[in-house]
């Protein structure tokens, strides 16, 4: 194999790594949000699930399941959200993908060991070389390998790779090329992600007006940050709404003022 020419500045691979264990961050962090839409139906939801910490807590089994993934993701007794199932599924696989391929590119294999301490008859694979808890193990048809830790610990082995870190002499470093492939499948899931749980920054129309004129409500959230959400009503300064307005002219909820008007929505609900 030849050395790849050192065709851009170190820099920018630098912080193309940086970010690719970002991007891979922030897809783990809202891995149990993701899982949990599953088993909710889509729709113009608001305030978001998680962001209502005034209602009662989660029930047990909303509770995020990191690290029990694969069992959840193909036998989930009823995926009501296939957005949110689609995914979930397609961002594991890419993901397990990836770890094999970066494995095979820089995972030292594991050492042989001879059977007899003297050096002399068979070699057989180094249980202990294999067993080292840093590896990446393949899948093979009789052994899920480390496919059966699931996504989360996916995310962190290759946050780990692509910033270098060192276990011991395990891992060569990842080539910029390789570092490339990591950062571009890296962003792709996170989008995946934040776009299936609605943080991907687009508005949404929820599905109830406002409980003060009747106009249009229209959420906005910031990506990766559910608690940095606004509502906008799209009526103007007529309506009546106890909230300033906005840049535009606009009655506009946010922070603690989102608290008042899920009440006025559910008292608006109930009448
Ligand atoms: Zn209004």
């Amino acid at each position: 194999m030849t050395t790849q020419p050192s065709i851009r500045p170190d820099a920018v691979d630098h912080l193309n790594r940086a970010q690719a264990a970002d991007d891979l961050a922030a897809v783990r962090e809202q891995w149990g949000d993701l899982l949990a839409a599953i088993g909710r139906a889509p729709r113009a939801e608001w305030p978001p699930r998680e962001c209502r910490e005034w209602e009662q807590p989660p029930a047990a089994e909303d509770a995020p399941a990191v690290g029990r993934l694969p069992l959840i993701l193909r036998e989930h007794p009823a995926p009501l959200n296939l957005t949110a199932l689609d995914a979930a599924t397609t961002t594991e696989r890419e993901l397990f993908e990836l770890c094999d391929v970066v494995a095979a590119a820089v995972q030292r294999p594991v050492r042989y060991i001879a059977t007899d301490k003297h050096g002399r008859g068979r070699y057989q694979p180094d249980p202990t070389d294999r067993a080292d808890p840093a590896r990446w193990n393949y899948t093979s048809p009789t052994d899920p390998g480390s496919r059966a830790y699931g996504l989360h610990w996916a995310a962190v082995w290759l946050e780990g790779r692509a910033l270098g870190e060192q276990a011991g002499e395990l891992f060569a470093p990842v080539r910029p090329l390789l570092a490339d492939e990591m950062a571009s499948t890296a962003r792709r899931a996170r989008a995946r992600v934040e776009r299936a749980l609605g943080r991907d920054g687009q508005p949404t129309a929820l599905d109830r007006p406002c409980p003060y004129c009747r106009g249009p409500l229209t959420a906005h959230t910031r990506s990766g940050d559910p608690a940095a959400a606004t509502v906008v009503c799209g009526t103007g300064s007529s309506c009546t709404a106890p909230v300033l307005l906005n840049g535009r002219g606009r009655r506009e909820w946010a922070g603690a003022e989102l608290v008042g008007l899920f009440v006025a929505l559910e008292a608006a609900r109930k009448q």
